[in-house]
């Protein structure tokens, strides 16, 4: 089954071809130079054609090369927006890119195996690539918990630059290669909402007894402060609010929120996101397959890991706003921040869940430690930087 993913805008990466450089230049240009100029256009314009030719040829080597047809297990439903869509559009860029030489067909949650079996699925080769987050994996790899989303740490620009210029995405791929397994980073969803609640939160007093589905450290760190934390899958989250299984949940942001139809059944809309201030997806692949590809392959696969996750937080942030307009002036949503008191108590707590956790194993003892690292000098440079201009704009 084909799924095309919806029309893209250009986010601005394509080079401006639409002025020639004596364009640029004006018309008071003097002779000399416009020849020179058109001597160089000339030459750039053979080098283009030799390029076209080699590109040519290229194209008929290609068509040689053996064509690769890969699955790509994920833990989302099929074209869930964001995380699901995104995924969908990374196997289809890859196809693109590679001229249909490495193919990926994308199997969504349950479609081949379940949600939380993805990491074992492309351990063991049985699919190829998969796309999740790294925090479902903590009961295999603890340590996967600081790549997915830390509580009251980083955002997503700071993530993705201490992924990429401060050594995190080594020490992530470090930790997944005894299981046979490459890892990039995939998307990012940015700054995620604190939940949909059915009863006022004044002071942390009132997270005691509270039945609220919320994952991973986030969890743990309500559980401390007193809730009853229940795990369920996105699919069973309206109902159990609405019926009031659960009185409160988080699940991403107003874009996905809203599709859920999470604003019937609950009153109170909070904000922010603590437990997950900037929630980073992954690309994973069989390390054998990973090993097996040439490597223009394997920089088409880095490289679209890459352009997928500038693509999926622009439209995270995109989408949001657009949705946080209809659930305030459609629905009639209660926005509210959490009070300062719930705040500090939450921050506190998690600072006390992330210690313990580092010194659970050597590696979140050293991922942790770069972690922590990177943060303290990155805030100093976002506090000086987009915090005082964003209180000023
Ligand atoms: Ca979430």
């Amino acid at each position: 089954m084909q799924h095309k993913p919806p029309a893209q805008p250009d986010p601005g990466l394509s080079a401006d071809s639409s002025h020639s450089p004596d364009q640029r230049i004006g018309p008071n240009i003097s002779t000399r130079r416009r020849q020179l100029l058109q001597g160089a256009g000339a030459m750039a314009g053979a080098a283009v054609l030799a390029a076209c030719g080699q590109q040519a040829e290229r194209g008929s080597d290609s068509a040689e090369q053996p064509r690769r047809r890969w699955k790509m297990v994920t833990t989302w439903p099929r074209d869930l927006p964001g995380v699901g869509s995104g995924a969908q559009r990374l196997a289809d860029r890859i196809g693109e890119l590679s001229n249909g030489r490495l193919q990926i067909e994308l199997y969504g949650a349950g479609e081949l195996v379940p949600a939380f079996e993805v990491f074992d699925t492309v351990s063991s080769g049985t699919a190829e690539m998969g796309h999740g987050a790294a925090y479902y994996w903590k009961g295999k790899i603890p340590a996967s918990q600081f790549f997915g989303s830390v509580p009251f740490g980083m955002t997503a620009a700071e993530t993705t630059s201490w992924l990429y210029y401060g050594g995190g995405l080594e020490l992530w791929q470090g930790i997944y290669r005894p299981h046979g397994v490459q890892v990039f980073a995939a998307g990012n969803t940015g700054v995620q909402m604190g939940g949909w609640y059915n009863r006022p939160i004044d002071s942390s007093a009132d997270l005691r007894g509270l039945k609220i589905r919320i994952p991973g450290l986030g969890g743990e760190v309500m559980r401390r402060l007193g809730a009853n934390v229940i795990n369920l899958p996105g699919s069973e989250i309206f109902t159990a609010l609405s019926t009031g299984v659960i009185d409160a949940t988080e699940w991403i942001g107003p874009w996905n929120d809203l599709t859920f139809g999470l604003h019937q059944a609950a009153q109170y809309y909070y904000y922010p996101g603590w437990q997950e201030p900037g929630s980073t997806l992954e690309c994973l692949i069989n390390a054998k397959a990973w090993n097996e590809l040439p490597a223009n392959l394997q920089a088409i696969v880095r490289i679209a890991c890459q352009s997928i996750t500038l693509d999926i937080h622009a439209e995270y942030t995109s989408r949001n706003q657009q949705a946080l307009q209809t659930l305030v002036g459609e629905h009639g949503v209660e926005l509210r921040q959490f009070p300062e008191q719930v705040l500090a108590e939450l921050r506190k707590t998690s600072a006390q869940v992330l210690q313990e956790l580092s010194e659970s194993d050597p590696d979140s003892a050293e991922i942790y430690a770069s972690y922590q690292a990177f943060l303290r000098n990155v805030r100093e440079w976002t506090a000086k930087s987009e915090q005082v201009y964003l209180q000023h704009r």
